[in-house]
């Protein structure tokens, strides 16, 4: 057990860990200091200025979030000094900041303003830089806005923790700022679009690229049949845009919701999460029992996917053929569900909401054929809901629309790290022994960045791990290489975490950010759900059988690998 050190935070008497910093300690005693470079777990270089404070024994203010708390401290985290000197750092800040908050997609969530409230700053004390640079529109999932930019560097962090490195920051002095190597746009750089810079960032100069007024469009349009399904992790986070805990499942609600904005139907994704496992489970069987590509990867991450495809496409063949669960949706709702409902595929307008800025990207990738014709946010779907005017909390609980209504638990926890993991062994282990009962693999549960576990199952080692950040998976694919790691099956997801934290999810603020365990509660809403589940294996639901029985034939088949697989491709970037 780490050694206390005892300190005084506003006159407060405080103890923490030995190592603990200024800030650290702040948070112990109950005081707010406010923060904006600062973000936990992902970037800490004491650089904005904000969480200046007065400490006994140290020159000058200091930055509480680098500072080391030291025994016997006095620290002082509001007087006129640390009030004033706050002011003119966010003052110097809104010089240079475009100033649009009256429709800034961030007004009322957006770190900058908030405090410029809270410090009572007057924004054009300093005289205003109107020079303004090219909006960067390049790519489909992120727009960035360089005039909206404060140089806080989170994105930077968030990138470099993701091993992308796409962002970093140019210049010096006064003309630094964020952008890609050479000032390349986005698509041109090796970004793969898993949007943490996104949630990272505490201002508006970075958000998804919008298609909400596409949709408003197609629910208008009277030739279109418009139909939404929405991804498991969103049930567990949509209620934040509403004020709800961190980790409350609003499924019901989130249903009620998207059907009152027009005449629409409301699938659930955690049915083609099922068919997922069906198809990569039996192809997982299927390499192990013919000595296939092994180690097999999951596919269902399209940041992921890019990620192999620029930097390892010598792993490619190791990846599964799978479509994500976005794109097996879009298949099957314009073969299967068309064809049984005698709807022309053009008439089908597709939305699926997603917690995730790499799925925009992933449905305008050619080989997915524009089967989705859409994708958004969670951030996007509440935005529509409140544009609609719906009272979301009063809201009815209702039910998904038949038939694509009913999942197992094992679709639902995709949503979480582990999850695929889990849902595909349940599958898996039964296709190899008929006899294996277990549903519970909690070894590949949890935030862990790097999870690991083997089984015995039909007198065969199978050995896995699980990997959430692109950090850790690339940790994965050198122990590979280097002959220091051994698996038969790994999972990959992008964002830290799992989809419950995508770049598409809900921006909180730093206070809930840096404070709660977001990853956590809200993986533990989907293993709940899990949990009460009747069917708790892929295969066993009325749907999954419904789906094979009237069209597939069998996992693997022909007309399966036609619609619900895909190939992948070497992309070259610098
Ligand atoms: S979307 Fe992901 S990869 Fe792209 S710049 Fe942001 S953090 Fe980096
Ligand atoms: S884009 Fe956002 S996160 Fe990145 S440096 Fe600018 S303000 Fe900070
Ligand atoms: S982990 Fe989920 S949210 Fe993040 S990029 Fe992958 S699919 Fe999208």
């Amino acid at each position: 057990m780490a050694n206390m050190i005892n300190l005084k935070i506003n006159n407060i008497p405080v103890s923490v860990p030995e190592g603990s910093t200024v800030l650290d300690a702040a948070r112990a005693a109950g005081v707010v200091i406010p923060t904006l470079c600062y973000l936990k777990d992902v970037n800490c270089v004491g650089s904005c200025r904000m969480c200046l404070v007065e400490a006994t024994g140290a020159r000058g203010l200091v930055a509480a979030c680098v500072y080391p708390a030291a025994e016997g401290m006095e620290v002082q985290t509001n007087t006129e000094k640390v009030r004033k000197s706050r002011q003119m750092t966010l003052e110097l800040m809104l010089s240079k900041h475009k100033k649009e908050c009256l429709a800034c997609e961030r007004a009322g969530n957006c770190e900058l303003q908030r405090l410029s409230i809270e410090y009572n700053c007057d924004p054009n004390y300093f005289a205003s830089d109107e020079t303004r640079h090219p909006i960067d529109y390049s790519a489909p999932y992120v727009v960035r806005d360089r005039d909206k930019c404060i140089n806080c560097m989170r994105c930077v962090a968030a990138c470099n923790k993701q091993a992308v490195g796409a962002i970093g920051a140019i210049g010096r002095g006064y003309n630094a700022h964020v952008g890609s190597a050479f000032e390349m746009d986005l698509m041109s750089s090796v970004c793969v679009g898993c949007g943490q810079c996104v949630v990272a960032c505490p201002v508006g100069a970075l958000k998804e690229r919008t298609t909400v007024d596409d949709v408003w469009a197609a629910i208008a349009d009277p030739q279109k049949k418009v139909v939404f399904f929405t991804a498991p992790s969103v049930r567990a986070t949509l209620g934040e845009a509403f004020g709800n805990p961190v980790g409350t499942n609003v499924e019901g609600k989130m249903v009620a919701a998207i059907r009152r904005l027009g005449n629409v139907e409301v699938f659930n994704m955690d049915v083609t999460a099922d068919l997922t496992i069906m198809e990569e489970a039996a192809e997982l069987v299927n390499r192990i029992q013919t000595g296939g590509t092994m180690p097999m990867f999951t596919s269902c991450c399209p940041g992921w996917v890019k990620f192999v495809e620029q930097k390892y496409p010598e792993m490619i063949p190791h990846l599964s053929t799978c479509k994500s669960p976005q794109e097996m949706f879009g298949g099957l709702l314009k073969t299967y569900y068309c064809e049984k409902n005698g709807i022309d595929p053009k008439d089908l307008y597709v939305v699926s909401v997603i917690p995730c800025t790499a799925k925009k990207y992933e449905c305008t990738r050619p080989e997915m054929g524009g089967e989705v014709d859409t994708a958004l946010t969670t951030r996007e779907l509440a935005r529509m809901i409140k544009t609609a005017g719906l009272d979301f909390n009063a809201l009815p609980e209702e039910e998904f629309d038949n038939p694509f209504a009913t999942c197992s638990g094992g679709g639902t926890i995709f949503g979480a790290s582990g999850g695929v993991m889990e849902a595909a062994l349940r599958v898996a282990a039964q296709l190899l022994d008929g006899d294996f009962e277990v549903v519970d693999f909690p070894e590949v549960r949890g935030t862990s960045p790097i999870k690991e576990a083997t089984y015995k199952i039909a007198g065969k080692e199978i050995r896995v791990a699980v990997a959430s950040g692109l950090a850790n998976a690339k940790e994965i694919i050198e122990g590979l290489k280097n002959g220091t790691r051994h698996y038969d099956f790994i999972e990959v997801m992008a964002c830290p975490g799992g989809c419950v934290n995508g770049g598409g999810q809900p921006t909180l603020p730093d206070s809930i950010r840096n404070s709660l365990d977001l990853k956590s509660l809200r993986a533990e809403a989907l293993y709940k759900s899990d949990k009460k589940n009747e069917y708790r294996r892929s295969s066993e639901t009325p749907v999954i059988k419904m789906i094979y029985d009237e069209y597939f034939g069998t996992p693997n088949s022909h007309k399966a690998h036609e619609v619900l697989h895909t190939h992948y491709h070497e992309d070259k970037r610098i």
